[in-house]
């Protein structure tokens, strides 16, 4: 079990998550604890609704949102199974990154179940997007998942152009990865606030970039701007319900672009999946 508190950063509501060990084969759950008959939401790509700067998922009446950095920590410690009690409907803002979720995970001592989950490797390409933004999945035989996010807001963006390549490993991913923040513009920043969104988010709260750079903040990384953005394709990606085999490479994708190809994913038929048939036979 492990606990991680917050505030959600939209709703600047306080929330606690409580990470239970899953059956077998039953997948991600988020469960809404502050609710009558407690009910459960799965992280799967159809309970996905597109919204923007975020990842909702809805199911039984009632939904949860910004769950990308929590299901990129499970799906990067190699959780198949987990339920998460949550007792508001926004995650925790945290720091803008996944870090707190995956030490919480890393702590919490994690058990292999018998019916462990394999890699499956997908038999052709797969391509969501346009010319501008897109995400292309390259099939491989040899094992594991490597992802590239190639960022590029142009050359008139506060923001400086950053690509990240990465291995997807459990061992890495609380150095490289999770610790990776949120960010936004000054003027998407003060776009929010003036909706009365996320008015209690400060400077320190995630790294908002005006004309010279973080203001009233350092970055982590470099390119900590690509690397978070590969966090978030991880969780959206996790929603398709499969430990993906291969290449992913995403140019200037968001939440939406990424969902669509969770989505993808899990359309793929078994004829779709060689080894999932070979493991079946
Ligand atoms: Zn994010």
């Amino acid at each position: 079990m492990a606990h991680v508190s917050g505030r959600g950063y939209w709703s600047g509501r306080p929330i606690t998550l409580t990470f239970l060990p899953g059956k077998p084969n039953a997948g991600i759950v988020f469960r809404r604890v502050d609710l009558p008959g407690r009910p459960e939401i799965q992280s799967i790509a159809s309970n996905r609704r597109d919204t923007s700067l975020r990842t909702t998922l809805v199911g039984n009446s009632c939904h949860v949102e910004m769950v990308e950095h929590v299901a990129a920590a499970l799906y990067a410690m190699d959780v198949d199974n987990c339920v998460i009690e949550c007792d508001a409907p926004e995650m925790p803002g945290m720091d803008g990154s996944a870090l707190a979720f995956a030490v919480a995970l890393e702590r919490s001592g994690l058990r292999k179940q018998p019916a462990t989950s394999c890699e499956v490797e997908f038999a052709i390409p797969l391509r969501v997007g346009n010319n501008d933004q897109w995400i292309l999945a390259i099939p491989s035989c040899d094992p594991g998942l490597t992802l590239q996010y190639q960022l590029d807001y142009g050359p008139d963006s506060s923001i400086p152009a950053s690509t990240y390549t990465y291995k997807l490993e459990r061992d890495s991913f609380a150095q490289k990865i999770a610790p990776a923040r949120t960010f936004l513009t000054e003027s998407e920043a003060r776009g929010l606030q003036s909706q009365g969104v996320a008015s209690h988010v400060t400077y320190r709260d995630l790294v908002v970039f005006g004309p010279n750079g973080p203001i009233d903040n350092s970055p982590r990384f470099e390119d900590e701007c690509s690397r978070h953005k590969l966090l978030d394709l991880i969780g959206d990606l996790s929603l398709c319900g499969l430990r993906v085999q291969g290449k992913i490479i995403a140019h200037r994708s968001g939440h939406i672009l990424n969902g669509t190809l969770a989505e993808a994913f899990s359309k793929l038929k078994d004829s779709e999946l060689p080894n999932r048939n070979r493991r079946a036979a």
